[in-house]
């Protein structure tokens, strides 16, 4: 099949990639234009494991082009796929300003029949907005869907090649069967809906998510006072198949581009309609308090933080992305620095997106992980990269000036202290501390 697929984000590009792998000719569009000369240069514009390899094959073949040129894209192709971003308003409603860009410019670029298909996660009714706006600049026929998008970055290419299911919502049946088509080599479970029932179901995928990582983060808050290690009990709910073990995983709390922004929007979707979803509010609170418990526990440990140097592993809201996008990093690092803390900070991918995306001054970014933790007061690990897993704790003592871990992802174990002077403290799990300071239970709260 013939795809354009607009917006070359962390969706469009793995999508549309993914599609051409599959034998489809697709062309990509991006209205930045670095992003496109580099994509026909050959680089990735984002990080993505997998990602770059597939990019060289199908360029080669001839199946992938990358252009800025969306109406030579809209007009040699069948079916345009729309990826490009939805993100918070001030208010927490979805923008929905460049979905709504994206449409006149598919209106104005019809030349013939075509199906568009919105996999932007997008509020209920938005599927409806996209075709009034493209039927008032087209006179061409056209049908819309909406196949919302579940990859997850970090493993975007292997959950697209080998997704769980594809949500296709539609109710013209011509449109059911050619999207049916174009999805089929990836999965037989295609599940069919209306279109509204398809936007929905996205925003109460992402907010149960969330929602479970919330329940967990609070039951280990809760572990924290009475002695028992949440790791132990994620398991041992997890083997209950009502439950499941995946997404209990305590730290401190989700971020990134999607659960934060896509809880929000649907607490406004609700609220629009006069509902009032506490469950999910909730939610929000408890993921947002989550981040600050990592300051509460080196002050419980420190003390006054003015003037101590503190060293942070992990930028990226998750291993495997340079995505920062709403990461607890940034609202760490700007919490310690209002109390005077000297910051360094290492991250194997993200640091220059970081840097980036919210230009904060005064703090140290460093090239290693040994350059960050070397003379700090205490260590931090915010994200559970591969590389910090390796480090062996032993080593990690001998760069620190101070023999305190706080580990915001639970990435060691207790065997691997074993051997350290280490006080390490975790998330949910009794303390491993050499007796050097006692944290306070009262102040992990
Ligand atoms: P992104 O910000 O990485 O990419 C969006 C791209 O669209 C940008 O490159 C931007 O330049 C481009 N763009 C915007 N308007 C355009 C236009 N008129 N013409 C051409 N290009 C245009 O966003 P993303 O992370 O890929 O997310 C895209 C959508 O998919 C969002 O609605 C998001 O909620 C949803 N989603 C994201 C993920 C994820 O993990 N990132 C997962 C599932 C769903």
């Amino acid at each position: 099949m013939k795809l354009a697929v607009i917006g070359t984000g962390y969706v469009g590009l793995v999508s549309g990639v993914c599609f051409s792998e599959l034998g489809n000719d697709v062309i990509c569009v991006d209205k930045v234009e670095a992003k496109i000369e580099m994509l026909n240069q050959g680089e990735v514009p984002i990080y993505e494991p997998g990602l770059k390899q597939l990019i060289d094959k199908n360029r080669t073949q001839g199946r992938l082009r990358f252009t800025t040129d969306l109406t030579e894209a809209v007009q040699t192709s069948d079916i345009i796929l729309i990826a490009v971003g939805t993100p918070s308003l001030a208010s927490g409603q979805a923008d929905l300003s460049y979905i709504e860009q994206a449409a006149k410019e598919i209106g104005n670029s019809l030349n013939g029949f075509k199906i568009i298909v919105t996999k932007s996660t997008v509020p209920v009714g938005t599927n409806e907005k996209i075709q009034n706006i493209i039927s008032t600049h087209s006179l061409f026929p056209f049908e819309v869907a909406s196949v919302p998008e579940f990859l997850r970055e970090g493993t975007a290419v292997q959950d697209t090649l080998f997704p769980d299911r594809i949500i296709i919502g539609t109710s013209d049946e011509c449109t059911k069967l050619r999207l049916i088509e174009l999805h089929a080599p990836l999965t037989s479970n295609i599940f069919v809906t209306d279109i509204r029932s398809a936007e929905m179901i996205k925003y109460a995928s992402n907010a149960f998510l969330a929602t479970k990582i919330s329940f967990i983060n609070e039951i280990a808050n809760i572990c924290e006072k009475v002695g028992a290690d949440v790791t132990e009990v994620a398991t041992g709910m997890g083997h209950d198949k009502r439950i499941g073990t995946s997404f209990l995983k305590a730290g401190i709390g989700y971020g990134g581009s999607c659960f934060p922004k896509d809880t929000q929007a649907l607490i406004q979707i609700a609220g629009q309609m006069d509902y009032d979803f506490k469950l999910l509010k909730s939610v929000v609170e408890v993921n947002r308090d989550q981040r600050f418990n990592m300051i509460r526990k080196l002050e419980s440990v420190l003390g006054e933080l003015a003037g101590k140097t503190i060293a942070l592993w992990g930028l990226a809201f998750k291993p495997e992305t340079d995505d920062v996008r709403d990461a607890p990093a940034f609202e760490i690092i700007t919490s310690l620095l209002e109390r005077g803390v000297n910051v360094k900070t290492y991250d194997p991918i993200a640091t220059d997106n970081f840097i980036k995306s919210y230009n904060i001054a005064n703090i140290k970014y460093c090239q290693d992980a040994r350059e960050a933790a070397k003379d700090a007061d205490a260590l931090c690990i915010l994200t559970e990269w591969g590389e910090f897993q390796k480090i062996a704790p032993s080593l990690i003592q001998s760069w620190l000036k101070q023999p305190y871990l706080i580990d915001g992802r639970n990435i060691y174990s207790e065997e691997e202290l074993a051997e350290t002077q280490l006080n390490y403290y975790s998330v949910g799990r009794p303390n491993m501390n050499k007796g050097v300071k006692e944290m306070s239970p009262i102040l992990l709260m």
